[in-house]
């Protein structure tokens, strides 16, 4: 989900929302209609047994069943019954088989037969002359049903098309909506680029005077320390405007990886040693535990990049006389290694932060006279990795230290 375009992820947002909202409509439309359909014909069925008494007369203690009495209306059977449930005269729907005693009250109940369920109402009608009769009506319930089951058929063979038709759709509302914020990103990654790369010169103009000046014997050394300042903030502007540049070529897909079979355990231990001359000026020892041999497709520049982030960083907020741990191992599917300090910690709110651009958890805690620090390292960072099909992550308790760790799978 979290590799997904936003464009995708509205898309399945939307219309996971808009196809169960469909669904559930659908689902209360059909319990209402069903219920409304079975009301129907219990009072439809309660109606012609009623009237079915009506083709009922006496003539000399006989009686008479008008041949109306039979046709079956609306799935009802009409029959006369003797007072055990079995029939006298009448019609009886096919697969009613059931001997039912009677239960005249007048009001439809229902009955579970082998095959079928049947809606059944029962009267006794007195008629002068002969005494009582009694009548039943019989209706299939499953009859009934199976009209509105055809229905759920048709709807789910609907659905689906709808929730096709709800993503296509949804797709092309959101990349229209979207296309305004896309190119006003696009345009500021170009601003951003350009600004970076015409910045460029200048500074290199700058740094180029510096040394010219500090080349200078003769120079004083209050003047000295002054240029030497500038220079290093030149320095600074220098580096931050390669980073920018680099995101920002990133970010529009102009960056090619020269992928190459690396060792990882010597490099690793290379950029370690390297680091610990920094690390000697807080008294930090930085310990390795490196798998031996491990080799890995990966940009042998990025990867020295992102190692350097994270040891420098783990240095500069490591305490001082502490230690910092560089492991690598290697894994079934990639390599995995971790950059662990003891030093002053993230608090846990920020910890999402961290991996945007410009942020830096408290600007005093990483002001340096001597080191840049733009908050722009852990998306450098973060970017590498993922650009090797990989991740990042980082465990960090305030005041304790933190753990940086990264994940590059094997890819060629
Ligand atoms: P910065 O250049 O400011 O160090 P990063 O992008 O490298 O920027 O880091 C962002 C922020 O994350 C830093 O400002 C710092 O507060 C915090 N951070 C990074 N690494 C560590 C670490 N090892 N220990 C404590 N805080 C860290």
């Amino acid at each position: 989900m979290k590799r997904l375009s936003l464009k995708i992820k509205l898309t399945l947002l939307y219309s996971s929302f808009i196809i169960i909202l469909a669904g559930v409509v659908f689902a209360l439309l059909l319990s209402l209609s069903s219920r409304e359909i079975l009301s129907s014909v219990r009072i439809n069925l309660k109606q012609q047994v009623q009237s079915g008494t009506e083709y009922l007369s006496v003539t000399d203690w006989t009686l008479n069943v008008d041949e109306q009495f039979y046709s079956v209306a609306d799935n009802v059977y009409l029959g006369i019954y003797w007072t055990n449930g079995s029939l006298m005269y009448g019609r009886i729907p096919y697969g009613f088989t059931e001997e039912i005693p009677l239960n005249c009250n007048g009001e439809v109940y229902k009955i579970k037969g082998e095959y079928e369920e049947w809606y059944l109402c029962d009267i006794a009608y007195e008629l002068e002359e002969y005494g009582t009769v009694y009548v039943r009506g019989i209706t299939s319930v499953t009859k009934a049903e199976s009209g509105f089951r055809s229905t759920v058929r048709a709807a789910m063979l609907i659905l689906p098309i709808f929730a096709i038709l709800t993503a296509i759709l949804t797709y092309h509302f959101v990349g229209r909506l979207l296309c305004p914020v896309e190119q006003s990103l696009q345009r500021e990654r170009q601003f951003t680029s350009d600004v970076s790369h015409e910045l460029r010169t200048p500074v290199s103009v700058i740094l180029a005077q510096c040394e010219e000046c500090l080349a200078d014997i003769k120079l004083p050394e209050e003047e000295k320390r002054k240029w030497e300042l500038i220079q290093r903030k030149a320095d600074e502007m220098s580096e931050m405007i390669s980073y920018l540049l680099l995101l920002s070529r990133a970010d529009q897909g102009r960056i090619q990886l020269q992928k190459e079979l690396v060792n990882l355990s010597e490099l690793t231990e290379m950029v370690a040693e390297e680091q610990q001359t920094i690390a000697n000026g807080k008294k930090i020892r930085i310990e390795m535990s490196i798998d031996p041999e491990v080799y890995l497709h990966v940009d042998e520049s990025f990867y020295i990049h992102m190692l350097v982030n994270l040891i420098s960083n783990a240095v500069f907020y490591g305490n001082i006389n502490g230690k910092v741990k560089i492991s690598l191992r290697k894994m079934k599917h990639g390599v995995s290694g971790a950059v662990e300090d003891d030093g002053i910690g993230i608090p846990e709110e920020y910890l999402p932060r961290i991996w945007d651009r410009f942020f830096r958890v408290d600007h005093a805690r990483s002001s340096s006279e001597l080191e840049m620090h733009s908050g722009l390292g852990l998306p450098m960072v973060k970017w590498i990795a993922e650009v090797h099909g990989g991740s990042v992550n980082v465990r960090s308790t305030l005041g304790k230290g933190s753990c940086f760790t990264f994940f590059l799978p094997e890819m060629e």
